[in-house]
């Protein structure tokens, strides 16, 4: 249990360092852009949109805790971005339930962490399965649940389709930007590594705790 903690904590700074990397790729690429993602026009788009609702679950805004949400999650896997497209408005819920299908290497529903999110819908999960049991425990009717996911997958594909700015970045980084990223990921675990396999030695070394 001891050694995974230290394992995780230094894939979380590698984690970190991706997510910075994606960050500044974001800013980098929008500079010229008309809309801005942290603009109020941006903000007032996305929840006329979804009507100040939660664009995966429907709840009100007013009545949740709102957060920033990443339709691709901005991680080695998912290689979202921080730009008009991929950013919402949604509740804390969903936010939490979707980071399993984000962490996924490989997804079996659908291409996106987003739609393989709302594709749990009981049919093809095994019966265990934490998000399908959370679709279940959202709309316990079978029927309004299948209607109300392919609801929500068409409203967020409608809602992409506007930003053609967005989608030809994508397009032009879908396949550059997994490679970069493994390579930030990999170097960023060696150097961490390595530096404090160096630091700890020299420091055993010159203190008189070898005796
Ligand atoms: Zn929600
Ligand atoms: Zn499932």
């Amino acid at each position: 249990m001891l050694r995974t903690a230290t394992r995780r904590a230094k894939s979380d700074v590698a984690n970190k360092l991706i997510s910075m990397f994606l960050h500044d790729l974001s800013r980098s690429i929008s500079r010229d852009w008309k809309i801005r993602v942290d603009g109020k026009e941006y903000e007032d788009l996305v929840r006329k949109c979804f009507e100040n609702r939660c664009p995966y679950c429907f709840v009100r805004l007013t009545e949740t805790t709102p957060v920033i949400e990443h339709l691709d999650g901005m991680n080695r896997y998912r290689a979202g971005l921080h730009l008009p497209g991929n950013v919402l408005v949604a509740c804390r819920k969903c936010n939490g339930e979707k980071r399993r299908d984000d962490q996924i290497k490989v997804l079996l529903l659908d291409t996106s962490g987003w739609a393989s999110f709302l594709s749990h819908d009981g049919t093809f999960c095994s019966a265990n399965c934490k998000t399908c049991l959370y679709w279940e425990s959202v709309w316990p009717d079978e029927t309004e649940k299948k209607r109300r996911l392919s609801q929500s997958l068409l409203r967020i594909r409608e809602f992409r389709s506007q930003f053609s700015e967005f989608q030809t970045a994508q397009h032009i980084l879908a396949e550059a930007l997994p490679v970069m990223l493994s390579k930030l990921y990999s170097d960023c675990q060696i150097f961490a590594e390595t530096e404090i396999r160096s630091l700890l030695e020299s420091f055993m070394h010159g203190s008189n705790l070898l005796i």
